[in-house]
């Protein structure tokens, strides 16, 4: 029996990591497309590397043409908030541009079971809550934007037969293989969980809460915190319903539960076992107050379960950072 290919662009990254680690684990053979201007080469280790930038459309036929993958994962991208204000250029360029190039690629080569990596900006603020797929989607940044309108292009292929796509929109992605092997590695890091597991390693001088006076139960903002090992688990069953033919759909992917950033800081706490040097900042431009997902369609159509709680998250990247310094 030959073994199946399934493309992971971005698969040196970090939940692209997590998830070639999953179909491996599944019997898949993980071939990484990434251009390694944010991935690791030390992540991948679950199959072969095909370096190449995701607008190269030449490239991207003859890896196509090369691997004949079964499907493709699409992580590669740009993700950062923050920087989508700053460069609004290069986020349609690589975010739009990169997954255009990518599907025409995946078009010329017959290749139609397609799953992206979408996200929750796509819904902008929030009218109601938790969210379901079937929120209106009307993005407050040019992230949020560039992922809708990938959505939007997914929609018109799928309606003309095209591509089958599942569409997955992540909450908060944190944590780490609970082996260690890989984990999350940004640079600059932006994100609350590595920021409080450094500062309580003592690798930072402290944590700065993004402000405390929201109406929320303690005044900080709440999100839906998951397991990336609980996603990369989603992404394999993303790709097997589409292998077994699927149709396209969006999933949100979260918990339902909500973590404000003051539990997170007690959590760390209990962790590390270490006090955190704790600052009051003023609220950052854009954070909603509270973000939820609604799983209902994630458990209904993938049969997923989010297996780890916050604690399991927060251990699992406590011993991942306490190996690992690549920030120093
Ligand atoms: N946050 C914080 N201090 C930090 C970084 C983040 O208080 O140094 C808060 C942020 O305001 C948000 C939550 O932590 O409410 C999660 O932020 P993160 O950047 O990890 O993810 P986001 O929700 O923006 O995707």
């Amino acid at each position: 029996m030959t073994e199946t290919k399934i493309l992971v662009t971005g698969g040196a990254g970090y939940i692209g990591s997590h998830t070639c680690l999953a179909l491996a684990a599944k019997g898949y053979v993980p071939v990484v497309y990434d251009n390694f201007s944010s991935g690791h080469r030390e992540f991948v280790k679950w199959g072969p590397a095909e370096e190449g930038d995701i607008r190269d459309r030449a490239r991207l036929r003859e890896v196509l043409a090369q691997h004949k993958p079964a499907a493709v994962l699409h992580f590669a991208g740009l993700i950062e908030v923050g920087q989508s204000f700053k460069e609004p250029e290069a986020f349609y360029d690589i975010n739009v541009g990169g997954s255009l190039a990518l599907l025409q690629a995946m078009m010329e080569a017959d290749i139609r079971a397609f799953v992206f990596s979408s996200t929750c900006a796509t819904y902008g603020t929030p009218t109601y809550m938790p969210l379901d797929e079937s929120h209106p989607q009307a993005p407050i940044n040019p992230y949020g934007r560039t992922k809708h309108i990938v959505e939007q292009a997914l929609r018109d292929f799928d309606l003309c037969d095209r591509m089958r796509s599942v569409m997955l929109r992540y909450f908060n992605a944190a944590g780490a293989d609970a082996e260690g092997r890989i984990g999350e590695w940004h640079t600059p890091e932006t994100h609350a969980v590595p920021l409080l597991i450094e500062a309580a390693l003592g690798r930072r001088a402290g944590f700065s809460i993004f402000g405390d006076d929201y109406e929320t139960r303690d005044g900080t903002c709440i999100r839906d915190y998951v397991h990336v090992t609980d996603l990369a688990d989603a992404h394999v069953r993303a790709v097997e319903y589409l292998l077994n033919g699927g149709e396209t759909v969006a999933i949100n992917l979260g918990t339902g539960t909500g973590t404000s950033v003051q539990e997170l800081i007690s959590a760390v706490e209990t962790v590390s076992g270490r006090p955190l040097p704790v600052t009051r900042a003023e609220r950052r431009a854009g954070d909603p107050p509270l973000l939820v997902a609604s799983n209902e369609t994630a458990r209904t159509i993938l049969g997923w379960e989010p297996e780890h709680e916050i604690d399991d998250i927060i251990r699992s990247a406590w011993t991942w950072h306490s190996r690992f310094n690549g920030y120093s």
